[in-house]
């Protein structure tokens, strides 16, 4: 795969109704169609004049088919309100790629129904779960083709090394928390990410980059009673690792302002973590 002038060589572009003007593409962000799973079906739909105002830069087929509907350096109305690390509206500073996929189902692992009312059953090789997360809530989920995964796998590689501003691949449950439910929980994002963006996770080294280490410090969580999360990235997106107790004592590792708010990475329970400071008062050991 190559992309020469804004466009995947050798795929079919099929030119989507809404494009909007330049971009300088920034992250990818992936997507489930929630949509009837016969191959095209979902790409007409994001490529033509619909309701919803809806369009894709590329739509991945169950057969690993792709195709190409925006180009790259051109808005596509993927994303809607959305938030990366602080920054609003990802449609202008992101790619947008659609994993065909039924998206969140009711029933149970054996035989699921779709919203559109299609049913979905183990005896016809779909594979089913029933998964529940913090962010995806409770639902039957079908997991991608293998032909999939490995499609989705070559266009981010692909577009990592053909588009050089990209720095990180997310999702929209991820920019769009308690509004979007996809990619569903049986996709492998952290492998892809692993894989696609090699060891360095572009969120830890931003997280590193904004911010200074801390001298001998120890702070003291005040809550009034609750508990104050921990989180992976300084950041309110779904990053959740870990729920500190009101009163504890914590290390300070770094320091650092984020999006206007001042963040501290501090030590608890055996790994490092960002919590908001101003939950956190300073100690002062006094000596008697
Ligand atoms: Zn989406």
């Amino acid at each position: 795969m190559r992309i020469i002038n804004h466009r995947l060589k050798g795929v079919d572009f099929w030119p989507a109704h809404f494009t909007g003007g330049e971009i300088v593409p920034e992250i990818v962000v992936l997507h489930d169609t929630a949509g009837r799973l016969e191959n095209g079906n979902s790409a007409r739909y994001l490529a033509s004049e619909n309701t919803g105002k809806a369009s894709v830069h590329f739509v991945v087929e169950r057969d690993a088919t792709v195709r190409q509907l925006v180009p790259t350096n051109c808005r596509a109305n993927h994303a809607g309100r959305s938030n990366y690390h602080g920054r609003e509206w990802c449609n202008g500073f992101s790619i947008g790629i659609e994993i065909v996929n039924p998206g969140r189902m009711t029933g149970d692992a054996s035989e699921a129904r779709a919203w559109w009312g299609e049913t979905f059953s183990m005896r016809d090789e779909y594979d089913l779960a029933k998964v529940a997360t913090p962010e995806h809530g409770d639902g039957v989920w079908m997991a991608y083709t293998e032909a999939q995964i490995t499609a989705v796998i070559s266009l981010l590689e692909c577009l990592f090394r053909d588009v050089p501003t990209l720095t990180d691949i997310t999702t929209h449950w991820y920019v769009s928390p308690g509004r979007k439910v996809d990619t569903n929980p049986l996709f492998p994002l952290e492998h892809i990410r692993a894989r696609v963006l090699g060891r360095n996770d572009p969120a830890d080294l931003e997280a590193e980059k904004g911010s200074d280490p801390s001298g001998d410090e120890t702070v003291e969580i005040e809550t009034h009673g609750d508990t104050l999360n921990m989180r992976r990235w300084p950041s309110f997106n779904p990053n959740v690792i870990a729920a500190i107790p009101d009163g504890t004592v914590v290390p300070v590792i770094r320091k650092g302002t984020f999006a206007g708010r001042k963040w501290l990475r501090v030590l608890y329970g055996g790994q490092e973590g960002w919590i908001v400071a101003r939950y956190a008062a300073p100690i002062t050991y006094h000596n008697t």
